[in-house]
């Protein structure tokens, strides 16, 4: 199976169709949480991963989005774009995305928004955190997304080391533990503002990294027209 993996894509549907456009065919589509939250497209997002049936689980702001207290821990921004997606979203995206698992195991992959030990709060940001994580499931491999910088850790002889995917970047696991962040669909935070996606290859082995253009001014002006802040709208451009 050829895995497209999709995190973080926060109502960003002009992103994730050109990722989706991107991926060409794939056998299967994760998602890792985030689906909603920041963007101006909550429904017609849900209603894309729906008709593409990906599966995957629940993230923070799709908790806050529900009505969950992790709207509590947001930024005035992001709480007030929350505010927004809870009085927007319909009913059949928050149906979807109240049946979001909050960890998920798939073909013996983990999968879990944050972190696997707390996947709707924890950032995988140091070695050391993710060395700590390593230890809290028992599958090989981890998928996860939340601090929407793409990223690897690999467990190597007991130490854990860090890799950084440029464009089209390309990891052979070897057999090796590791967990592994694909970047954010809808609003990447690691300087470059074009969407990011992964892919993981039919042996479950190799995770390839993957960058991709979409039209952002038109992202933009939805946010605007919408009433959403303008810093949320103003930092895609950056990719920060
Ligand atoms: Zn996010």
């Amino acid at each position: 199976m050829r895995i497209a993996v999709l995190s973080d894509i926060h109502s960003n549907l002009v992103a994730l169709d050109a990722v989706l456009g991107d991926a060409g065919a794939v056998d299967a589509i994760w998602h890792l949480g985030d689906v909603v939250g920041y963007g101006p497209d909550p429904d017609g997002v849900v209603a894309r991963l729906m008709e593409i049936g990906a599966v995957g689980v629940l993230g923070n702001h799709d908790a806050a989005a529900l009505g969950g207290p992790e709207i509590d821990w947001f930024n005035p921004d992001a709480r007030a774009a929350a505010l927004w997606t809870r009085a927007t979203i319909g009913a059949a995206a928050r149906a979807w995305l109240a049946a979001q698992p909050v960890t998920a195991v798939r073909e013996g992959v983990a999968l879990a928004h944050g972190s696997p030990r707390d996947p709707l709060r924890e950032y995988i940001t140091s070695r050391d955190v993710a060395r700590q994580n390593l230890t809290a499931f028992e599958e090989r491999l981890g998928l996860h997304g939340h601090t929407h910088v793409p990223i690897a850790f690999v467990e190597d002889g007991g130490a854990v080391t860090s890799w950084s995917p440029a464009d089209a970047g390309r990891l052979a696991l070897e057999g090796r533990r590791a967990l592994l962040n694909p970047g954010s669909v809808g609003q990447p935070r690691d300087g470059d503002p074009r969407a990011a996606y992964a892919v993981l290859d039919d042996t479950l082995d190799v995770m390839t990294w993957h960058r991709v253009g979409y039209d952002i001014g038109s992202v933009q002006a939805a946010m605007r027209a919408a009433g959403l802040p303008a810093r949320l709208a103003d930092r895609l451009q950056h990719g920060m």
